[in-house]
């Protein structure tokens, strides 16, 4: 399995591979950067069909994570780390002490959190071997869940994307299509609707959706009808690679922003949209709400007025996005990751 000339290898920092056989841990933890601060990045635990495929995985969201927290203005780098299980089946308190002990043998230069199939629970238990977790509550939060603060980011990126792209002030009629409406897209769906926007929702989970449609008195439609809404923005809240080029073609809206990682099928996607005169936003930038709120409760001063300025403050990084994205005629996608390398990677 190459490794420093994978595909996805980006001068990574460090690339850990641990296992524990007593409790069947297989993992890999990636350290992309450190230049900004300690790497954080969320623990991934998936049935991955290979060890490549994990490495892959991992190595791509590490990277992600230094582009995210260096546009967020954080104090932090990249990371991410994978367990290569089922979290339903194999998820074991044995197994999540086993990670704790992997991540504490890196003394603090990589964070782990929560990501797709771990919770606050499984933090906790890891935390039982290390002191380098983030996203568990502190400052009398009821909870460590980053989604409605993810979900403010995204209703924040959501209005400076319809100004550059509508030349709106205001949400007021604007037409929205949510895809996926889980943590966040539900959070953003009634940011939306409160801010008078007209909504069309789907999910593939057909009961969530009806609930949430009838509270919102929203449309609700079936997952493969979304991209064919006629809307004026389409906001990826549910899975990965939502932008293929068959949506893209499909697409009504002017606008796309939502909270989905990675949401562009290839790179080659942001010139495709912007071809069809569609404004993409940057999905890493859009939605930092939740790793600024995580890097706010790291710190001794933690406000909550403090934070959301913070996470507010996606808002004018947008803005600066999309006017340097019009004057070097470039997508925002390639001015979102030249920015961002020049805030982790100064040159000198
Ligand atoms: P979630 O699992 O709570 O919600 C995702 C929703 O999408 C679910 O309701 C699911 O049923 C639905 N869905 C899945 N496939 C679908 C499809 N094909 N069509 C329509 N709906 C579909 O996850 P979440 O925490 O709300 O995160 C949503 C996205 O935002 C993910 O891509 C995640 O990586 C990203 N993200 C989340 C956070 C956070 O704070 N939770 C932070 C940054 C990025």
């Amino acid at each position: 399995m190459p490794v420093f000339d994978h595909p996805e290898f980006d001068h990574h920092q460090q690339i850990v591979f641990g296992s524990d056989e007593a409790s069947g841990l297989r993992a890999i933890i990636a350290i992309h950067d450190t230049a900004r601060g300690p790497a954080l990045g969320g623990l991934r635990i998936f049935p991955y069909a290979s060890d490549a495929e994990a490495l892959t995985d991992v190595l791509r969201l590490s990277r992600g994570m230094t582009y995210k927290s260096a546009l967020a203005d954080l104090p932090l780098g990249g990371g991410k780390a994978v367990i290569i299980a089922d979290p339903r089946r194999d998820k074991t308190p044995e197994l999540l002490r086993a990670m704790g002990r992997l991540v504490d043998g890196l003394g603090g230069a990589y964070i782990t959190a929560e990501d797709s199939g771990t919770g606050e629970a499984d933090m906790r238990l890891i935390a039982e071997a290390t002191e380098h977790v983030g996203g568990l509550p502190r400052h009398g939060a009821a909870s460590g869940d980053p989604s409605p603060f993810t979900a403010w980011g995204v209703f924040c990126a959501l209005k400076s994307a319809v100004r550059h792209g509508l030349g709106r002030d205001d949400l007021t009629g604007v037409r929205v299509a949510v895809q996926g409406v889980g943590n966040v897209g539900a959070h953003l769906a009634r940011h939306l609707h409160a801010a008078g926007a007209r909504l069309v929702l789907t999910d593939v989970d057909a009961a969530a959706l009806a609930k949430l449609a009838e509270e919102l008195g929203a449309e609700a439609v079936a997952p493969a009808a979304i991209a064919d809404a006629e809307v004026d923005v389409f906001a990826p809240c549910a899975l990965g690679a939502a932008l293929s080029e068959a949506v893209v073609d499909r697409l009504k809206a002017r606008v796309v922003c939502g909270a989905a990682n990675n949401q562009l099928a290839s790179p080659s996607i942001a010139e495709r949209l912007m071809a069809r005169g569609i404004l993409y936003t940057p999905d890493y930038v859009a939605n930092a709400g939740g790793v600024i709120e995580i890097a706010w409760q790291r710190r001794d001063d933690y406000r909550r007025d403090a934070v959301m300025a913070h996470i507010e403050g996606i808002g004018a990084t947008l803005n600066e996005i999309f006017a340097r994205a019009d004057r070097e005629g470039l997508s925002p996608a390639t001015v979102a990751d030249d920015l961002a390398r020049e805030r982790f990677r100064p040159a000198g």
